[in-house]
């Protein structure tokens, strides 16, 4: 059973009585860095005392910087095609929705959108696209990516494709594989059946259970990394968060490897959905949930999208986001200047900072962005990635190919002024790198860089 409902309501219910001294023993206890019952999750989740919630953020904070330094992985998502056959009643790509400007990039138009990309500086992408088997096939996803990782200029390359298309048979799955995917995301949206079967009146996606086992199918099909989430507004945010950390802990049980990200999504409407109207979680509530996920699974990343405003994404990476969208736009062909987004898009985003400003802001914060996609090409995935981010080893290699990636890209993308604000940042994280042959190995490949060597990692 992936889903125990009856479990997650007599966490939740246990949790209203918590008391204050439980609630400080489980934050001691989650200080080591070991994750969460299902049970002390569901307490941390009920906290909002104010002197409780401060001890709780302090915690996932110090977890985090423990597990992953100072760094912030960015990416940008890419949209193949907004033609839809499911109806999901929050999404702009719906199929009954008339009023949506429908369309497929050829493959010369994803060229287009990726040279653009590049031009930004990205080099990781997350490939989205609406469910349609005929206008959509696994063939034309396969080219897509092949198209991705073969369109190059100058230096510049995609470098790590991750995909988020619609859940899928295991022959599919082995096709992604075959094509060289980073991690393959699939949201379940609402692990709650009945919310889940409103939402999903029609199209392949009306079932619950397939869309619930697609991982296992992924896993089946040689996908060892996988990222789950859950679009948080469409039902309680406690169960979905304690269903979350059931669905990861059943995927580490049986394939013995977790997801390798969890995102968190936050349902934004973009006018004119057929919706019943939900009440969304607040700001707080969003801040705690990201906090207590943080100490519940500390090992595997937090992904936090343009859904959420710059001001609230800024705070997010202290308690516990470790890879943020940049410079996203929601609709296919939406890269291009001269493209009318607000037609064709998915929802309306937040945070309209360019890819520079994003860095910048996350420099300027102390922390370290990072483009770097060396763990995949080297086969650090899955069950080895885990093992070696157990053992500490995330700051070993991570930490020397955040610097040697925002290097390049400042080298490649940055202005001046930017440049003159990271050559200290990075002369302290290079001298704070432990293993003196690491730090040695990253000056050597910094100097590289400055004479026009490429795509350095460790
Ligand atoms: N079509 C595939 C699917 O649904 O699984 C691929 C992913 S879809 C392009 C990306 C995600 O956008 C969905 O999984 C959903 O969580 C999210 N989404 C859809 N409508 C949204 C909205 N109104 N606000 C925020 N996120 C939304
Ligand atoms: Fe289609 Fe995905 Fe939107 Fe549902 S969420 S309508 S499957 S694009």
């Amino acid at each position: 059973m992936i889903i125990n409902e009856k479990e997650i309501y007599e966490c939740l219910a246990a949790a209203k009585e918590a008391t204050p001294e439980q609630v400080l023993t489980i934050l001691t206890r989650a200080r080591a860095a070991k994750g969460l019952s299902l049970s002390e999750a569901a307490v941390l989740l009920h906290v909002d005392d104010p002197v409780l919630l401060a001890t709780l953020y302090t915690t996932a904070q110090e977890v985090k910087e423990r597990i992953y330094g100072k760094r912030v992985v960015l990416f940008a998502p890419l949209y193949l095609s907004n033609e839809c056959t499911n109806n999901c009643l929050y999404c702009a790509f719906r199929h009954s929705n008339s009023d949506l400007k429908r369309r497929t990039l050829t493959l010369d138009e994803l060229r287009e959108e990726v040279l653009i990309l590049e031009s930004m500086g990205h080099k990781r992408l997350l490939l989205e696209s609406g469910e349609d088997l005929s206008r959509v096939p696994i063939d034309y996803v396969i080219k897509a990516i092949e198209t991705i990782y073969a369109t190059k200029s100058n230096r510049d390359a995609i470098r790590r494709v991750n995909v988020n298309v619609a859940a899928t048979t295991v022959e599919n799955y082995r096709a992604l594989h075959a094509a060289g995917i980073g991690t393959y995301q699939l949201f379940q949206e609402t692990y709650h059946r009945p919310t889940y079967e409103t939402m999903h009146p029609s199209g392949p996606k009306a079932s619950y259970e397939y869309h619930l086992t697609a991982m296992d199918r992924a896993m089946q099909a040689g996908i060892d990394d996988v990222g789950l989430g859950v679009l948080f507004g469409l039902y309680d945010h406690r169960f979905e968060a304690l269903a979350l950390l059931q669905h990861a802990a059943y995927l580490e049980e049986t394939y013995g490897v977790g997801p390798h990200t969890i995102s968190v999504p936050r349902l934004r409407l973009s006018g004119n959905e057929p919706m019943p109207a939900v009440p969304l979680l607040s700001d707080e509530e969003f801040t705690r949930l990201v906090a207590v996920l943080r100490l519940a699974v500390p090992y595997t990343g937090i992904i936090m999208s343009t859904r959420e405003n710059a001001q609230l994404r800024d705070l997010l990476l202290d308690l516990g986001v470790s890879q943020m969208s940049a410079a996203s736009v929601t609709s296919p062909g939406g890269y291009r200047a001269d493209e009318n987004k607000t037609t064709s898009q998915q929802f309306a985003t937040y945070d309209h900072r360019s890819l520079l400003e994003i860095v910048r802001a996350i420099g300027k914060k102390g922390y370290l962005p990072s483009f770097c996609t060396a763990c995949y090409r080297v086969g650090r995935t899955g069950e080895h990635f885990m093992e070696f981010a157990k053992d500490g080893e995330i700051q070993s290699f991570c930490q020397p190919n955040a610097i040697l990636t925002v290097a390049e890209y400042l080298a490649d993308h940055g202005d001046e002024a930017t440049q003159r604000e990271f050559a200290p940042l990075i002369d302290k994280w290079v001298a704070e790198i432990s293993d003196p042959a690491v730090r040695s190995l990253t000056r050597l490949h910094l100097q590289e860089l400055s004479e026009g060597r490429r795509d350095l990692y460790l």
